[in-house]
C-alpha cells in the first residue's frame, strides 16, 4: 500500500527494506491480537490449539522483522548511532522500549517451562502486549514516513482498531458476559483419590452451548464469595446428548486443580466454549477406531464413548487406557458396563505401569508392541485418537507412524495450549 501511494524514493535499498521490515512486522504483530482472541469464526475451522500454534510462530516472525528493522536501517544509511546513541527523539525511544518488551515477551513464552515460570506470571506478562501495541502505534505514526499518506493512515488506524477491539472483546467483554450468565455447579462427584467431576448447569431459563463430544471449554470458578479469576481449559467429559448439563472431570495436578475438590454445589462458574476439533464426529468415514488414553487424557475419549452409547453408534472401538495403578483408573465401572458383552462394540484394555502383584492385566506402557498385540495386522487401517501426557503422546505417535498409520488417521489432543 505504502509502495503504491509513494512508489519513488531517494533512500537506499537497505533503508527501504528496513522500513518494510517495520511495516510488515507491525502488521503481523497487530494480527496476533485477532488470532489470540478465541474468535469462534476462526477457532471453529482450525481448532484453538492450531490457531495458538500459528499465533506463536507468527509472533516470533514479527519480532524477528521488528528486531532487524533498526539494524537494516542503520546499515542502510542511518548509522550505528541509531542503535547506540542515547540522544534520540522521544518516539525512537518509544520504539526501543516496545522492541525490548517484545523480546522479553517472546523469550518468556519460549523458556517458560524451562525456567519454571508459573503460568499465571507468564500470562500476566503476556497481557502487557497491549502496551507494546500502543507504543508501536505511536512510534510508527510519528517516525514512519509512509504513514504521511491518508490511505495508509486509514489502513493503519483500522488495523490497530481491529486489534484493540478484539483484545477488549477477549479480555473484557467475554469475561463480563461469562460472569453475567454464570453457570452453577449442581454436583461434585469424587471419581478417584485425586480426581473429581463437576456437573455444571446453565442459568435458569437458558440452554448450555452446543458442543461436539471431545471438545473442551474454559472454566473459572467463583467459590463461596471468592472469585479465583483463574481460567483453565478442561474437556467436557459428558456427552452432548445429556440434556442441559456440562461435566468436566479434573485431576489434581497443580495449584488450581488441587483445590477442585473444595468446590461446592451452588458455586458459580464462568464457562466459555466450546473449542477444539478432537471429535470422532468430524471424521464420519472412520468406523474402526482405537482410543489411546494416558491418565486424565481419558476425558475427551469418555465424552465420545458416552455419545456413541447414547446414540447407538455403529462403531467398533478398542480403548487402550494407560494408568500408573488400579486406584488411578477413572470411570472404571462405567467403562466396564459399556464394554459388557454381547452387544458391546467396545473393548477396554487397561495398561498399568506400576501394578500390584495381583494385577493380571497388561503391564508397562502403551507402546508399539502393546498396540500391535491388540490391533493386529490391520493396525494401519484403523483410526487412532490419542490423548495423554506429552511423553506418552510422543511415544505413541512415533509407534503409530512406524506401524504405517497414515497421518490423517491419527488424531490427538494435547492438554497444553
Ligand atoms: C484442551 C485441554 C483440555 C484439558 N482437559 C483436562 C481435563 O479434562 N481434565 C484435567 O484434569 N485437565 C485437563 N487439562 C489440563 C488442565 O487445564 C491443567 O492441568 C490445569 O490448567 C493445570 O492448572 P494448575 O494450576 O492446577 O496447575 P499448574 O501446575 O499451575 O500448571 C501446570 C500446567 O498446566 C497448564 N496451565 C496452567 N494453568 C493454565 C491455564 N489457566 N490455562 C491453560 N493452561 C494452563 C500450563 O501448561 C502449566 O504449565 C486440559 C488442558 C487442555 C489444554
Amino acid at each position: 500500500m505504502a509502495g503504491l501511494v509513494h512508489p519513488r524514493t531517494q533512500q537506499s535499498f537497505l533503508w527501504e527494506l528496513g522500513k518494510s521490515f517495520a511495516l510488515v512486522g507491525a502488521v503481523v504483530l497487530v494480527l496476533q491480537f485477532v488470532l489470540a482472541a478465541r474468535l469462534r469464526g476462526i477457532t471453529r475451522h482450525f481448532g484453538l490449539d492450531a490457531v495458538l500454534r500459528f499465533h506463536r510462530g507468527m509472533a516470533i516472525f514479527a519480532v524477528v522483522l521488528i528486531v532487524l528493522h533498526p539494524v537494516v536501517l542503520a546499515l542502510g544509511g542511518g548509522g550505528w548511532s541509531l542503535l547506540t546513541s542515547v540522544r534520540m527523539p522521544w518516539y525512537i525511544w518509544l520504539g526501543k522500549i516496545a522492541l525490548l518488551l517484545l523480546v522479553i515477551q517472546v523469550l518468556a513464552a519460549l523458556v517458560r517451562r524451562t525456567v519454571r515460570l508459573s503460568f499465571e506470571t507468564w500470562r500476566g506478562l503476556h497481557n502487557q502486549a497491549v502496551v507494546v501495541l500502543a507504543l508501536v502505534l505511536i512510534h510508527s505514526w510519528v517516525a514512519g514516513s509512509d504513514l504521511r499518506h491518508r490511505p495508509v493512515q486509514a489502513l493503519w488506524l483500522g488495523l490497530f482498531a481491529a486489534a484493540v477491539t478484539t483484545y477488549a472483546y477477549h479480555k473484557v467483554y467475554a469475561p463480563w458476559q461469562g460472569r453475567r450468565r454464570a453457570y452453577r455447579v449442581s454436583a461434585v462427584h469424587r471419581e478417584t483419590h485425586n480426581t473429581w467431576t463437576l456437573m455444571l448447569e446453565p442459568p435458569e431459563g437458558s440452554h448450555r452451548f452446543p458442543f461436539l463430544p471431545g471438545q473442551f471449554h474454559f472454566v473459572s470458578l467463583y467459590r463461596g464469595d471468592r472469585y479465583d479469576g483463574e481460567e483453565h481449559p478442561f474437556t467436557i467429559s459428558s456427552s452432548p446428548s445429556e440434556h442441559n448439563v456440562l461435566r468436566s472431570t479434573i485431576k489434581a495436578s497443580g495449584d488450581f486443580t488441587s483445590t477442585v475438590g473444595n468446590t461446592k454445589p451452588g458455586d458459580r462458574v464462568r464457562v466459555q466454549g466450546p473449542f477444539g476439533r478432537f471429535s470422532h464426529l468430524l471424521h464420519p468415514a472412520e468406523t474402526d477406531l482405537v482410543f489411546i488414553a494416558g491418565g486424565i487424557g481419558i476425558t475427551p475419549l469418555m465424552s465420545m464413548l458416552r455419545h456413541m452409547r447414547e446414540t447407538d453408534a455403529d462403531l467398533r472401538v478398542l480403548l487402550l487406557y494407560g494408568n500408573r495403578a488400579e486406584e488411578d483408573i477413572v470411570f472404571r465401572e462405567e467403562l466396564e458396563a459399556m464394554a459388557r458383552p454381547p452387544a458391546s462394540r467396545l473393548k477396554v484394555v487397561h495398561v498399568l505401569s506400576d501394578a500390584d502383584l495381583g494385577w493380571d492385566g497388561e503391564r508397562g506402557y502403551v507402546d508399539q508392541e502393546c498396540i500391535l498385540r491388540h490391533c493386529g495386522e490391520e493396525v494401519s487401517r484403523k483410526a487412532f485418537y490419542v490423548c495423554g501426557p506429552p511423553p506418552m503422546m510422543d511415544q505413541v505417535s512415533r509407534a503409530l507412524r512406524s506401524l504405517g498409520v497414515p497421518a490423517d488417521s491419527l488424531h490427538s489432543e494435547r492438554f497444553s495450549l
